[in-house]
Formats: C-alpha cells, sequence, structure tokens
C-alpha cells in the first residue's frame, strides 16, 4: 500500500458499448500528490476510462471515488467544480483569440472554454493578472497578445495545459501531451508537467516511453480493458507480460 491516501480509487469500473466490453472491472488506485501514466496498446481502454474518470462517459457498473466521494455517474461539470481538470484538445482552441483572452475564458467559464462567458469576462477584466501567472508557468508570458491560431504546435499544447490548470484542479488528467511531437517539444512538455505537477496529482496517457519513465511515479498497464501490471515504471517496463502485449507474442 502507498503511503499516502487515495485520491482517486475505482472499484470494478466497468463500460460496455453494446456488448463489447472497453473497460471491465478496473480497480485504479492514484495516491495523492502523485503522477500516474497509464500506458496500453491501441484500443487498451486509456480513453473510455478518461470518460468515465470525467463524466463524459457514464459507467456500466462499478464506482469512481474522488476525494473520498462517490462520483460514479455526474455530469462533467459537476466532475469539473469538485476538482478534475482534462488538458483541452488543440481542436478547442479559438484561432483568432489571443492566449491571454483563452485563460480569461478558461477562468470565467467553470465547466470548460466556450465563448458562453465571453460578455462577462469582456465586462470584468478581472481575469488578467491570474491569466498572466498562468501563461507565465507555461512559458508563454510574451505571447499573450497573439492569436492563438498563429502558435507553434508545441506552444498549442502549452496553452492547453495552462487552460487546464485554469481551475485549480486537485486532479489533472492529460491526454497524451506529447502526442506528434519532435524531440525538443517532447522535453520541454516533460519539464513543464513536472513544475505544474508539484504538489498535484497528476493521470496521464502517453505512448512515449521515456516521457513514461520521467514523470511517473506509477504506471498502470492496461490491455483489451483490464489491468495487465501495476507499479512503479522500471518494474512495469521489465515484467515480461507488458512486454508481450506490446510487441506481441
Ligand atoms: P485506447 O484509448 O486505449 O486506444 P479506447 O478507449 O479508445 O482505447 O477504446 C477501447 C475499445 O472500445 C476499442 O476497441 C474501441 O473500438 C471501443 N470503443 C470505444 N468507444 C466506443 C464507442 N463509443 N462505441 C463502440 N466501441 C467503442
Amino acid at each position: 500500500m502507498s503511503a499516502s491516501a487515495a485520491l482517486l480509487e475505482t472499484h470494478d469500473l466497468t463500460r460496455d458499448f453494446r456488448g463489447f466490453t472497453a473497460v471491465s472491472k478496473v480497480n485504479l488506485s492514484v495516491a495523492e500528490g502523485t503522477v500516474h501514466a497509464l500506458v496500453g496498446p491501441n484500443g487498451a481502454g486509456k480513453t473510455t476510462l478518461f470518460n468515465l474518470l470525467t463524466g463524459f462517459l457514464r459507467p456500466t457498473s462499478g464506482q469512481i471515488l474522488f476525494d473520498g466521494r462517490d462520483i460514479s455517474g455526474l455530469p462533467p461539470e459537476k466532475i469539473a467544480h469538485l476538482g478534475v481538470a482534462r488538458s483541452f484538445q488543440i481542436t478547442s482552441l479559438f484561432d483568432q483569440l489571443s492566449l491571454r483572452e483563452h485563460l480569461e475564458l478558461a477562468l470565467a467559464s467553470p465547466t470548460g472554454l466556450t465563448t458562453r462567458f465571453w460578455q462577462s469576462v469582456k465586462r470584468f477584466g478581472r481575469f488578467r493578472d491570474r491569466s498572466m501567472e498562468l501563461l507565465d508557468r507555461v512559458g508563454l508570458a510574451d505571447r499573450a497578445s497573439v492569436p492563438a491560431g498563429a502558435l507553434a504546435y508545441g506552444q498549442k499544447r502549452a496553452l492547453e495545459l495552462a487552460i487546464a490548470m485554469a481551475l485549480d484542479p486537485k486532479l489533472l488528467l492529460l491526454d497524451e501531451p506529447t502526442a506528434g511531437m519532435g524531440i525538443e517539444d517532447v522535453d520541454r512538455t516533460i519539464e513543464l508537467v513536472k513544475r505544474i505537477a508539484a504538489g498535484r496529482t497528476v493521470v496521464f496517457v502517453d505512448h512515449n516511453m521515456h516521457v513514461v519513465g520521467s514523470l511517473a511515479d506509477r504506471v498502470t498497464v492496461l490491455q483489451a480493458g483490464q489491468i495487465l501490471a501495476e507499479g512503479p515504471y522500471d518494474e512495469v517496463r521489465a515484467d515480461p507480460r507488458v512486454v508481450t502485449a506490446y510487441l506481441g507474442e
């Protein structure tokens, strides 16, 4: 058992899609203040699990406990309010809005990036300082007035991280934070995630084992919807079942 209490736990968490079980009796435990990686071949159920944890999908059966509270089946807004944030996908950025405006929107929108709150952002302008702080944390303060559409790919991903941090979440879920990046951006992102993960609980999915090994305190390997292995990176990487799952028989 881990010395610190679990912030997130699932009990026999299961999700079926018309008879096909994408996540099957998963028992996950994430200790408070740790960084936890979720890995596994394509189709293993990682995205489905993230969607269950954030309320975008309802479990078929099983439970999700967050901070001691049963959040199974709660809507995404409610789960976000309780302190679970997920990194936004690039498709949710607005090309014409500046970086600072993105952060102002994120701070004004309790459940996600939407221009529904734009009028109140404009009217009060009260999120400016906090927006600049967040941009500074991800190294984008000098680009605050630049439209998001003008950013390079790695910078867009950094902006997503700043947006996910806007609600100061207890649990930060990162969906492939280094996907599609070149080696320099990968290393920059590792340092960035380390910085924002300090004192926070993070669960991330990534296919890059260098990233997993650099960031994760613990690793859970999923295969065909089930947990195949769980433990510290070195232990999991050496597990023959994991090697077989990745390389085939
Ligand atoms: P991963 O993220 O690990 O690649 P997914 O969670 O996306 O895996 O998918 C797990 C399995 O569930 C896959 O076989 C996928 O085809 C299936 N699946 C995911 N979403 C749906 C859906 N909405 N309807 C039917 N099958 C789905």
